[in-house]
């Protein structure tokens, strides 16, 4: 198959953890704009997969392109730099600095030639900075102490944080967890306008978001693909009913 048309294309990817296959000869094709979100049972291999596309993990066997150039073997931080940004559960915001300052601390500064330090004017920086604010809903709140924000607020920071690198393909794990029903509701907005000029895998348990965000959904169950497609269409599959859905 050619990768010409996909921003992303994973070919027979495994990986073992001591002689389990945690992901096993898994294909995954991703188009430029799409939203995908990934869903199965706990323990399926979701974050896995997600950890093998940004270089946390090393595959075993199999391939990863991003924009058809080989990334198999690229070290995580150079994958970044390369346009693949990825949202970690885990809070990484500076609660002590503004939104302003998080957003600032999170430009790219090393996307010379070579690797070499490329120093940005401030005017750029601070352009970037409105933007990115402008485009998470927190334009009003620059000045504000991140520690103060809400808890949608500081996921939307995060996803901020990751914007100013400039990437073309965004990596989510949960991003409603804890959510309200309104920062539910804000923040599929937020993700549907982020699509619209890059690509995003969301790893997500709630059938309604999925249903409100979703392209297209892959259904993973012991480390492969069970099944693809539109929500209709994995809804009514019997196979996911039976591993996932029905439970
Ligand atoms: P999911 O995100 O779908 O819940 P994971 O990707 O976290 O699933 O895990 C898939 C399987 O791989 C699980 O059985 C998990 O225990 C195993 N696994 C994941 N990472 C490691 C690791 N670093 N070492 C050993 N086993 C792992």
């Amino acid at each position: 198959m050619s990768n010409t048309d996909f921003v992303l294309a994973v070919e027979d990817l495994t990986v073992s953890f001591d002689g389990f296959k945690a992901i096993d000869s898994l294909n995954f094709y991703l188009d430029r704009n799409e939203l995908r979100v990934v869903i199965g049972p706990n323990g399926a291999g979701k974050t896995t997969l997600l950890d093998l596309i940004c270089g946390k993990t090393r595959a075993s066997h199999g391939s990863i392109k991003f924009r058809n150039e080989e990334m198999t073997r690229v070290p995580e931080y150079l994958r970044v730099r390369k346009g693949i940004g990825r949202k970690f559960q885990t809070p990484s915001i500076y609660e002590n600095l503004s939104v302003f300052q998080n957003l600032e601390v999170s430009f790219p500064r090393g996307r010379g030639v070579f690797g070499a330090l490329a120093f940005r004017r401030d005017d750029e920086v601070r352009d970037r900075v409105r933007a990115v604010a402008d485009e998470i809903g927190l334009a009003g709140q620059l000045d504000t102490e991140a520690g103060l924000l809400s808890h949608g607020q500081k996921q939307w920071l995060e996803i901020g944080m990751l914007l100013m690198q400039e990437p073309e393909l965004l990596m989510l794990d949960e991003p409603i967890a804890g959510m309200s029903v309104r920062e539910r509701e804000i923040t599929a907005e937020l993700l549907k306008r982020i699509c619209v000029n890059r690509s995003m895998i969301v790893i997500e348990h709630d059938m309604a978001f999925v249903e409100q965000i979703a392209h297209k959904v892959t259904v993973m169950h012991q480390g492969k693909i069970l099944a693809e497609g539109n929500m209709e269409q994995v809804q009514s599959d019997q196979r996911v009913i039976d591993v996932y859905l029905g439970h």
